[in-house]
């Protein structure tokens, strides 16, 4: 099975944004064992959109369409896959009325280019867009799939999931046997790195098949394989994953797709510990990240951000001497990261304390290199640790790869 995707709109031909519908297309897609082969961005432009749509229907079996379901004028996916269809436009009866109660509620009267977003194509069938106005579509003619999406990421993603997915298990994919995936999920480890360790077997294995991707700072492994029945799967999919983890025996810290906060803040509030942390170059990134997470007030008991030198003294108590003079550790330091880690913990009487200081750049800070960061953790009762890391990339990412890094060590 075939797809393609037509991101449609004249702000992606400009650069004005990026094409993260497709990225995100293909990506679910490829999870669900269907092959994309081309990716096609068109302007709003009734002629160039048929003519994407006529090369599409020629190669692949299902074309998804994102953008252009909007009331304006430019607006024109559902006319041009009409048009190129040879069939007509209808309004469709519920998309109607939910743009006439969203109108009614804002006491505003609709305009009739509004009415535009209601519009479905003849036979297909509407997708629900719960977090828009603009209803979907989805149509097959001649054995070929039609899908169209609002642009909107925000109602784009969530249809996908819950109209998409269904609609094509049931008109599409109806004889393939389902696909079942298993997510690894690691942190504390780049994507180019991990990718470097299971080259081997990545290239060498067809099935089940491995995919890779980075987000926010860890990487997700996922794992899929069709089968008549899941446990048939699960066997192939679990041998799998021994094998990921004999090549690479550290770093993965879940087999589904959850954050590493997720996992700390479960198991330190179902055993009643508490942590605390010290923070200097991600200023404050390790409490945000940790208090996301709902239920981290019963084992989060506070933070301080100490960027500079006076205030990891006056507030941390490190020793002038380690920080400042000729001689000194300096304030990135695996000296330094282990004051930060133990007083922290006994300033705020908590079971763990949390440290991190280092370079994030662009410039250079103590002529150290930028990516060197030092991330402590102090227990109650136990020998302090303190780990050395360098990490490649700008200031965001070694920020947010320190920070998951600090808490695998921490899960570890
Ligand atoms: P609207 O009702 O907002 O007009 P629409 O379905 O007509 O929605 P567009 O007008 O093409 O969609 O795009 C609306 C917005 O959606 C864009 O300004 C952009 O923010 C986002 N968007 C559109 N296409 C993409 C894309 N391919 N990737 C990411 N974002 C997109
Ligand atoms: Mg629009």
């Amino acid at each position: 099975m075939k797809a393609e995707i037509i991101a449609v709109g004249t702000e992606l031909l400009l650069g004005q944004i990026v094409n993260t519908n497709a990225q995100f297309l293909s990506r679910e897609l490829a999870g669900m064992g269907i092959d994309v082969y081309y990716q096609t961005v068109v302007g709003d432009n009734l002629s160039r959109l048929k003519e994407a749509l006529q090369l599409s229907s020629a190669r692949a079996d299902i074309v998804i369409l994102s953008g252009g379901l909007g009331p304006t004028q430019d607006d024109l996916t559902k006319e041009a896959v009409a048009e190129y269809l040879g069939t007509k436009l209808h309004y469709d009866r519920l998309a109607l009325d939910k743009l006439e109660r969203f109108f009614q509620d804002r006491s505003k009267p609709m305009t009739e280019n509004n009415k535009r977003q209601a519009l479905a194509i003849d036979g297909g069938t509407p997708l629900d867009n719960e977090t828009g106005l603009a209803v979907g579509n989805a149509v097959s003619k001649d054995g070929r799939h039609y899908i169209m999406l609002p642009g909107p990421p925000k109602e784009l993603i969530p249809m996908f999931q819950q109209e998409v997915k269904p609609w094509l298990l049931q008109h599409v994919l109806t004889d393939e046997l389902p696909i079942y995936s298993k997510m690894l999920k690691f942190a504390g480890i780049g994507e180019s790195a991990l990718d470097d360790r299971l080259t081997d077997l990545i290239t060498g294995q067809s099935d089940p098949t491995i995919a890779l991707y980075a987000k926010d700072g860890e990487v997700t492994v996922r794992i899929s394989t069709k089968a008549d029945s899941e446990l048939k799967a699960m066997e192939k999919l679990d041998q799998l994953q021994a094998e990921i983890e004999a090549i690479v025996p550290d770093h993965m810290y879940a087999s589904q797709d959850v954050p590493i906060e997720q996992v700390i803040v479960d198991l330190m509030a179902d055993q009643g510990l508490t942590l605390s942390a010290a923070e200097s170059c991600t200023g404050g990134l390790v409490m945000e990240t940790l208090t996301s997470i709902p239920g981290s007030a019963t084992m989060l008991r506070g933070g301080v951000v100490c960027y500079t030198n006076e205030m990891k003294h006056k507030l941390v108590n490190v020793p002038l001497h380690l920080l400042e003079g000729e001689n000194a550790a300096g304030a990135v330091s695996a000296e330094t990261a282990e004051v930060l880690c133990e007083q922290i913990r006994m300033i705020t009487d908590s079971d763990f304390g949390l440290s991190i200081t280092g370079v994030a750049g662009p410039g250079y800070a103590e002529r150290k290199p930028i990516g060197l960061v030092y991330i402590g953790i102090a227990e109650r009762g136990k020998k302090t640790e303190v780990h050395e890391l360098h990490i490649k990339g700008n200031r965001e990412t070694i920020r947010v790869r320190a920070t998951k890094a600090l808490l695998y060590r921490l899960w570890r």
